[in-house]
């Protein structure tokens, strides 16, 4: 057998290497071509993309069609419409530290990079793995796509419709684990895109090392929640539940935490309760809107969190369902079990504070979370989050929906993640910026 996914992993970067070298991902007609090759699989196959979700982590058919095929289709829509302009050369004023002759002009262009690895984790196996690999190919790079093996089914579906939708000459698919995994990033790439936990992130950095490769580190942390005083708790409520509950807590940008005043909270139990019913009725484990924890192992790790506060509501769970209800903690102290770690699960806990100074100062005694989210129509207090924090993102009222805005850079900072990617940051992440000068003989 010789199908791109069960190549050797060195064996097929060889032939992605070589495919580069011929010059055929340059044209711009061969780059929107495979563009829309990728689209075409994705609202082709909105059926068997939605079974197989519905397999690896019982995705309900909303967040299916919303976060990973619609999502996907417009990141592809925005960078079809406007490629053509982000590629053409940026000319620089030609004025200089030393003389140069007249007519010298200058400007910038986007090089590709040429043979690109994205590693992609299993929470969101779709988007995750097909948005940069649009963006490599916009870029002008050949793509080795390494979906999850904790998503079997994406993976497999993945591996078997990319090849009928896209060049396999020049993008290819290599399924697999840990081993894998390995065995690729011993090769030479000319970039890597990592999205997963920073555990496997410093691995990755220090593989990528060897070769001088550089890469750009997806990775997660816990996100806070500063709600200030006086805000209406029933629209804080709703958009929250919302963006926490969603694939059942598991999302990178999940509200983690919230911050707020003792009295604050006591509004916000009623709210959020209301909200979760709102969405999931009055027994989510029956509702086909709410998702499951993708393995045992998860599983475990997020209901061992359970004790770290007074329940609120949920707490209920069954291992052989992978089910683990909505839950909100309260009173949860700083130093409780489910404040230690990402929490990527469907669990809220409520840190009390007394106000936004202490809130500032919780969120810097700890890593740059991938997001920060603030509930305040107060602009005093919006002008010190912003300039008294760090955050891969700030967002004030709607949590998540950052991600959906492809102008907007996407990535962390510090513990979070370095580099960012979507629309234009994309094609920036895959492309070398070259520095050209034309200098006139006479
Ligand atoms: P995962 O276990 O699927 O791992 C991600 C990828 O890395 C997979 O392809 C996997 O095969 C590979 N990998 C992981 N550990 C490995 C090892 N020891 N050896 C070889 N290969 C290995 O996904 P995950 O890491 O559990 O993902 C969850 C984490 O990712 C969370 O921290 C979450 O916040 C973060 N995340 C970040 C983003 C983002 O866009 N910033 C998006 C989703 C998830």
């Amino acid at each position: 057998m010789t199908a791109p996914s069960v190549a050797a992993p060195a064996e097929t970067v060889a032939r992605l290497r070589a495919a580069f070298r011929t010059g055929r991902t340059r044209p711009l007609a061969w780059r929107t071509e495979q563009l829309a090759g990728l689209r075409a699989l994705l609202t082709g196959h909105r059926e068997e993309i939605a079974d197989a979700l519905h397999a690896d982590l019982r995705k309900p058919r909303a967040e299916t069609d919303i976060a990973e095929v619609d999502f996907t289709v417009r990141e592809i829509d925005h960078t079809l419409q406007n490629l053509e302009q982000w590629l053409r050369p940026e000319p620089v004023p030609a004025a200089a530290l030393t003389r140069l002759p007249p007519g010298t002009s200058a400007h910038t262009g986007h090089a590709p990079l040429g043979t690109v690895l994205v590693i992609a984790p299993w929470n969101y196996p779709v988007q995750l793995l097909l948005v940069p690999v649009a963006g490599a190919i916009a870029a002008g790079n050949t793509v080795l796509a390494k979906p999850s093996e904790l998503a079997p089914a994406c993976s497999a579906l993945l591996a078997r419709l990319l090849p009928r939708y896209v060049d396999p000459a020049a993008i290819a698919v290599v399924e697999g684990g840990g081993e894998t995994t390995t065995a690729l990033l011993a090769e030479r790439f000319d970039h890597i895109l990592y999205t997963g936990n920073a555990r496997f992130g410093r691995t990755v950095l220090r593989a990528a090392a060897e070769h001088l490769t550089p890469v750009t580190l997806e990775l997660g942390g816990k996100s806070p929640v500063f709600v200030d005083r006086g805000i209406d708790p029933g629209a804080v409520a709703a958009r929250l539940a919302r963006a926490k509950f969603a694939n059942a807590g598991q999302t990178c940008v999940a509200p983690d935490y919230l911050l707020t005043d003792p009295a604050t909270a006591r509004t916000l139990e009623g709210a959020l309760a209301r909200a979760v019913t709102e969405l999931y009725g009055p027994d989510p484990a029956r509702s086909p809107a709410y998702g499951r924890i993708v393995d045992e192992r998860h599983f475990d790790r997020v209901v061992a969190l359970l004790d770290s506060g007074r329940t609120v509501f949920g707490g209920q769970h069954d291992r052989a369902d992978r089910y683990i209800a909505p839950t909100l903690l309260a009173e949860v102290e700083p130093d409780a079990p489910v404040m230690r770690e990402e929490i990527f699960g469907p669990v809220l806990p409520v840190v009390e504070v007394a106000g936004l100074d202490e809130a500032i100062a919780f969120i810097n005694d700890r890593d740059h979370p991938l997001a920060l989210y603030a509930f305040t129509e107060d602009g005093h207090a919006r002008r010190r989050l912003a300039e008294e924090t760090a955050s891969g993102a700030l967002n004030f009222g709607l949590p998540v929906a950052h991600l959906g805005i492809p102008e907007l850079p996407f990535g962390g900072v510090g513990e979070s993640g370095s580099g960012r990617y979507h629309g234009r940051w994309s094609l920036d992440t895959f492309s070398h910026r070259r520095a050209c000068l034309d200098a006139p003989l006479v």
